[in-house]
């Protein structure tokens, strides 16, 4: 018993707001507790057992205290992860530093997972359900985080970390999925592949961006790689004996911009031009180019992948050079927002101050490889604001703000969020029958 908290060999204070303190041998969390006009210090995990079953309301204020007494370390994580930005498919060091931070807080790690060297598992706890969040860590080529993958890591390893509280209380598992190379070639699309997911009852991932909204709206997408093979002749003494493969691709841009007029709203076509010859006294021999093809429905991209080639090839009979082709193995899948989930999240959102909209009212499309996890999993795919509406991701004002503390504050506000809806699915069973029916019903053939 205490008279209020203090210093002891074996305890330091963490945060002298919170109170909160640890076991320097132990590592253990401590909390105040007021009782009877007098002070305790008491394991949160006594605190937690002693909870009556199904008080959300409490096991919430644990995980938010959690994560608080957690801020020092997250943000240094969140630093060295921004300071050291690693390109997708080589982020060793970030893998090192998540897998570090979680086996400190009792997760048992798994390496190479779905034969992925830079993805990951870390689980807590035992039995069904399981929770899972997910992070992305890698960068972009020159502008480091400048789309915040490093608070993505940050606010999935914090929730983790919070979340071990309610599958301690409550029974089941949380797990933190470290998912590679969400930029460069979708990274989750292979690990969907090799079933890693499968187990999870939701997955819980939450980006950074200029707005507070619990929903996504990303496009199924695919790349398209072309190349015309023409012959080579002198431009003005002997056109006629060389065939333009510039002209065959001009021709089929031109095609597509007609194609653009008539196909789904929502659907994008958009490419560029990489390769249009050598010299302009030379007949071009050779020309290439770059396309992306996005669409609502997994469907509608399959029809429109195929009138987007009947332009390539009639580009290619209309001058008579040889079309290559080659559609990329990984097609990102449309993003399947559980509502349920999203709803959970707002709500938690707002209890932390953060006013959370449900839909993004602009409509602003991308892609992500999200997409391919959540049409096999209940999904929540969150934004939280770092910084003003005018800034756009992938510059770098957006890398600055992935290291601001705005930055920091958005993504462990997103960790709370995403913790406290951890354990609204694991602590009360309705919730987690909801997102299930809701999921069922929206990935039905018919649906
Ligand atoms: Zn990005
Ligand atoms: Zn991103």
């Amino acid at each position: 018993m205490l008279n209020k908290p203090r210093p002891n060999p074996y305890w330091r204070c963490i945060s002298l707001k919170s109170k909160t303190c640890i076991s320097k041998r132990k590592q253990t969390v401590f909390m105040p507790l007021q009782q009877n006009g007098k002070w305790y210090l008491r394991r949160v995990w006594d605190i937690i057992r002693s909870m009556s079953d199904n008080n959300l309301a409490n096991i919430k204020s644990a995980v938010i205290k959690m994560i608080d007494t957690e801020k020092g370390s997250l943000e240094e994580l969140s630093l060295k992860l921004h300071a050291n930005p690693e390109l997708g498919y080589q982020e060793y060091k970030a893998v090192e530093w998540l897998c570090e931070y979680l086996s400190r807080h009792n997760f048992s790690i798994e390496r190479n997972t779905g034969g992925l060297k830079t993805a990951f598992k870390a689980t807590f706890g035992q039995g069904k359900p399981v929770i899972g969040f997910l992070a992305e860590y890698d960068a972009l080529p020159q502008l480091g985080h400048a789309c915040g993958h490093n608070l993505i890591a940050t606010a999935a390893a914090g929730a983790a970390v919070a979340a071990r509280l309610a599958a301690k209380l409550y029974g089941g598992t949380v797990c933190l999925i470290g998912t590679p190379a969400e930029e460069l070639s979708g990274g989750k699309i292979q690990m969907v592949e090799k079933g890693v997911f499968k187990e999870l009852e939701a997955a819980l991932i939450a980006h950074p961006g200029n707005d507070d909204i619990a929903t996504t709206q990303a496009l199924a997408c695919v790349t398209l790689n072309v190349e015309y093979f023409g012959k080579e002749s002198h431009a003005a003494a002997h056109p006629d004996k060389g065939i333009n493969a510039l002209d065959a691709i001009v021709l089929a841009y031109t095609s597509l911009n007609s194609l653009r007029q008539h196909i789904e709203p929502g659907a994008r076509i958009h490419g560029i031009i990489t390769d249009g010859g050598k010299a302009a006294n030379i007949v071009p021999g050779h020309s290439a180019g770059t396309f992306l093809i996005r669409s609502q429905t997994l469907p509608y991209l399959r029809e429109l992948m195929d009138r987007v080639l009947d332009c390539f090839k009639s580009a290619a009979q209309a001058t008579g050079a040889r079309l290559e082709y080659r559609f990329d193995k990984s097609i990102y899948a449309p993003m399947n927002n559980n509502m349920a989930l999203a709803n959970l999240y707002v709500t938690n959102m707002d209890m932390l101050g953060r006013k959370t909209l449900l839909e993004d009212p602009e409509m602003n499309f991308g892609s992500t490889d999200m997409g391919n996890v959540s049409q096999i999993v209940p999904s929540l795919h969150g934004y939280y604001s770092i910084t003003r509406k005018e800034v756009s991701g992938h510059t770098e004002e957006f890398a600055s703000a992935a290291c601001s503390s705005n930055g920091i504050k958005g993504a462990l506000d997103a960790a709370k969020a995403m913790a406290m809806t951890a354990a609204d699915l694991l602590g009360n069973p309705a919730n987690l029958d909801k997102v299930r029916t809701e999921f069922q019903k929206s990935t039905r053939p018919s649906a």
